[in-house]
């Protein structure tokens, strides 16, 4: 296959073989990072699409935006991020110098090494074979003859299928979809219109919560690198050095990880059967609660996905929902917890609702304020759940093994450490469920990412596809896009 599996820069003769490679490139241009610097303008291209590039209701978003933003500040120039459709117009844009980088998840190959200089990778990945549950699960790839399989147009896996092609599956057969986002192939795929599509691990992992049915059949090949393409008709020496300092900083102070738990991050713990109900909750539930929802928290200042999702974690929106320990109602408060928060009726779900959204902004503010958003908000579901005291143990046990205490996704691996003895015995407050609250959170975290999919149809300013007709039925069909 030829994409670049293992492929490493060496980090001493960097810049010898960055010289070199612009002289094999041909480039005739000048110093690209002069140029930028000059400018007071980085102009980045990015696939339209939500793991990469696109606009939520505070504006421009997704991991390849932020990291690009980063990187603007840094060189203390604007930041001109461009929308590109399809990954042949990524490359083109590179090509006639139009943009200075490419930075849209795209995986290094061979092909794409000989005609763009790229920085070092800042992520790995592995194709995946998606297939509908169900439907009969492809194991090899000659199980892959005969079915109708989509890839991007231009992507790593038409160039794999093509190698593998012309290898040994001579029959081997795919469309080519012409577009920049892979929810347009899971669409295909889950509508059943036609049987597989081949995408990246990252971006389904992210995108799988939408598309219940879908499940991985295998996965092609070995990991890849992902990287940022350059304009090769540069000296890119100093840029590329520039950009790979860059991303050594981003990695040891911890922003790579926090901005990857931030977008990647709410995927992990959901299993699809979990999504699947969901999915079908928000359909037939949702739309009973919804104006509920939205009042208590327009009431609390609070995101109304946010508290939809709490509550859906809570009781799958059912407001005479009961534990055997005595939890009750929409929220599952506590009797103690109700009574605290002046609550009379616990089963009265716009009462169990403001419960729940007062004790969530009590946590919010009794935490400490040097947390930034989106952080915050995590520590306090996972405080709403194991309490303070707990989580401040498990904050504790973080730093104290080198962790931030500040970022969830440090804290988040070390709350389980509070159910060990050797642990919890050490603190104030002692053993807590630490893994569940763990769980409880993420839930909630991809949850309230399914919810905030309603704002992607209003991504006109950005999207000739229109995002809307890519939205999974199940979502279109929900009554959101009504809002
Ligand atoms: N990583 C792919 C590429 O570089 C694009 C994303 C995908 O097709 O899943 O071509």
């Amino acid at each position: 296959m030829e994409t670049m599996s293992k492929f490493r820069f060496p980090s001493c003769p960097v810049v010898v073989a960055l010289c070199l490679g612009c002289f094999a490139l041909g480039c005739t241009g000048g110093d690209s990072l002069r140029d930028i610097q000059a400018s007071g303008e980085l102009r980045v291209v990015s696939r339209n699409g939500p793991t990469t590039y696109y606009q939520d209701r505070n504006g421009a978003a997704g991991f390849e935006y932020e990291l690009a933003s980063l990187l603007a500040t840094d060189l203390g120039v604007r930041l001109n991020m461009q929308p590109a459709f399809s990954l042949d117009a990524i490359f083109r844009q590179l090509q006639r110098n139009e943009a200075d980088l490419a930075a849209a998840g795209l995986t290094l190959t061979e092909s794409r090494a000989s005609a763009y200089p790229h920085a070092t990778s800042y992520s790995r990945l592995s194709p995946q074979i998606i297939y509908v549950a169900g439907t009969s699960r492809p194991r090899t790839i000659s199980d892959l003859v005969g079915r109708t399989i989509l890839v991007l147009g231009g992507s790593s896996h038409a160039i794999s299928l093509r190698a593998l092609k012309n290898d040994q599956f001579e029959q081997l057969q795919w469309q080519e979809v012409d577009g920049a986002d892979t929810m347009e192939l899971l669409e295909r795929v889950d509508s059943g219109e036609a049987d597989l599509a081949i995408v990246d691990s990252s971006e389904f992992a992210v995108m799988q919560g939408l598309y219940a049915r879908l499940r991985v059949a295998f996965e092609l090949g070995e990991e890849q690198e992902v990287v940022w393409f350059l304009s090769p008709g540069k000296d890119n020496a100093r840029l590329l050095q520039h950009i790979d300092e860059f991303f050594v900083r981003l990695n040891k102070d911890g922003t790579m990880e926090r901005i990857r738990d931030k977008h990647f991050g709410h995927t992990a713990s959901v299993t699809p059967v979990g999504s699947h109900t969901f999915t079908r909750n928000m359909r037939d539930l949702l739309p009973t609660y919804r104006d509920l929802i939205q009042q208590v928290a327009t009431e609390f200042t609070l995101d109304w996905r946010l508290l939809a999702a709490i509550a859906y974690q809570e009781s799958h929106w059912n407001p005479r929902a009961a534990s055997p320990t005595g939890v009750r109602g929409m929220m599952m408060l506590t009797l103690p917890t109700a009574r605290e928060m002046g609550i009379e009726d616990r089963l009265d779900p716009m009462q169990s609702l403001r419960g729940g959204a007062r004790y969530l902004k009590n946590m919010k503010r009794r935490l400490p304020e040097d947390i930034a958003e989106p952080d915050l908000t995590w520590f306090a579901l996972a405080a709403y759940n194991i309490g303070l005291g707990h989580l401040e143990d498990a904050r504790v046990i973080t730093q104290l093994r080198g962790g931030n205490p500040h970022l969830w996704v440090d804290v988040m691996d070390h709350l389980p450490l509070l159910q060990k003895r050797t642990h919890y015995a050490n603190t104030r407050h002692g053993y807590a469920r630490g893994a569940e609250s763990v769980t409880y959170v993420q839930n909630i975290r991809h949850y309230y990412s399914i919810l905030r999919w309603q704002e992607i149809p209003r991504n006109h300013s950005l999207s000739p596809i229109q995002t809307g007709k890519l939205l999974p039925a199940i979502i279109r069909n929900s009554g959101f896009l009504a809002l």
